[in-house]
């Protein structure tokens, strides 16, 4: 019996494949690649068929290598699409301040290279109902000089940054409490500074003795008792 004939032609061609090499690449035996970045190269829009079997001969030919859907790489257009939606200036999430649309970058929350490394990830998005990484609820307006830092922020504040920030209310609550703690804090020091004035330091430090000895005196007759 023959192996079933399959019509590559009607497969859909959603596939990539990111191949990672020290070396040189081969170009004149992966034509279907091009450079994306420093020893990255890439191939989109290969069939599931394809895909895999260019996937085996270049991990026979020593490369490092990746298969995913051409929805986990980042498209050309996103920024553009998304920067159409938003108002201008526009805010950053990170850190509130308005930059001018031509001026600001466009972030992926969940990055696109987390997406086409963990199977986990892909299935996350896809339960959240994302079509792609470049889905708009996974995209936020972030600065130049945020998005070079965001590495530094902890995934908690960072996550809680790109879920809120694009709200005027959380920069506006956030103002308010911030004011608010700063009257609690004056308040504070101001209660703390009348108390010392009203009272002599020897009477504080005598108050203080006193407080020490009561205590040592309670933990030997404890002790003393068992
Ligand atoms: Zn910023």
């Amino acid at each position: 019996m023959g192996r079933p004939l399959t019509d590559e032609s009607s497969e859909e061609k959603c596939y990539c494949i990111e191949a990672t090499t020290g070396r040189r690449f081969r170009f004149d035996r992966f034509p279907e690649f091009r450079q994306t970045a420093p020893n990255k190269y890439l191939a989109r829009n290969l069939t599931k068929h394809q895909a895999k079997a260019l996937a085996a001969k270049l991990k026979l030919s020593g490369y490092n290598v990746i298969l995913y859907r051409n929805i986990w790489n980042k498209g050309n257009n996103y920024r553009r699409i998304f920067l159409e939606t938003q108002p201008d200036p526009c805010r950053c999430v990170y850190c509130g301040k308005f930059f001018p649309k031509d001026s600001i970058t466009v972030d992926h929350v969940i990055p696109a290279d987390l997406a086409k490394r963990s199977s986990l990830t892909r299935l996350k998005l896809k339960k959240l109902g994302y079509e792609s990484i470049d889905d708009p609820r996974n995209l936020v307006a972030a600065c130049h000089k945020c998005n070079s830092r965001k590495k530094n922020l902890n995934l908690f504040r960072y996550r809680f940054l790109a879920c809120f920030g694009r709200y005027d209310w959380f920069w506006r609550l956030r103002l308010v409490l911030l004011i608010s703690a700063g009257i609690a804090v004056l308040f504070v020091t101001g209660l703390i500074i009348s108390y010392l004035l009203s009272h002599p330091v020897s009477e504080i430090i005598t108050t203080i003795q006193q407080a020490i000895e009561k205590t040592m005196l309670k933990i030997v007759d404890r002790i003393l008792g068992e």
